[in-house]
């Protein structure tokens, strides 16, 4: 069991948060050993939770989406200002645009091709 109170202890005579056996890493919490337990442990998590996770960065997106566009900040780079009430900034859209033009025409192509076999 590791309390609350544990972990304050632990973390400020630098002992391992996890074990509270070994001296903690520099600037980590835990010791090497436990930093590589966790850091598997997590990847198992990953493996096991993936719909999980998926799930909660999707709504994460969405949240980071409508804050950037309240604010005004292009929402696929997080960093230019957008143009005027769009949510992109001239350089995302421009790309943006690029890459649904691309599609456009294979997607032009594509029903085409199906459209002549048709006939
Ligand atoms: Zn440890
Ligand atoms: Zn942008």
């Amino acid at each position: 069991m590791c309390s609350i109170n544990n972990y304050e202890y632990y973390k400020n005579h630098k002992i391992c948060v996890r074990c509270g056996q070994e001296d903690a890493e520099r600037n980590h919490t835990m010791c090497l050993e436990c930093i590589m337990k966790s850091r598997e442990y997590s990847l198992n998590y990953a493996r096991k939770h993936k719909k999980e996770i998926q799930e909660k960065s999707r709504v994460r997106a969405k949240k980071r989406y409508y804050q950037l566009k309240e604010q005004g900040i292009c929402t696929s780079c997080g960093k230019r200002v957008s143009r005027n009430n769009k949510v992109l900034c001239n350089q995302c859209s421009a790309r943006i645009n690029y890459r649904k033009r691309q599609e456009y025409l294979l997607n032009v192509y594509a029903t085409k091709r199906i459209y002549e076999i048709r006939v």
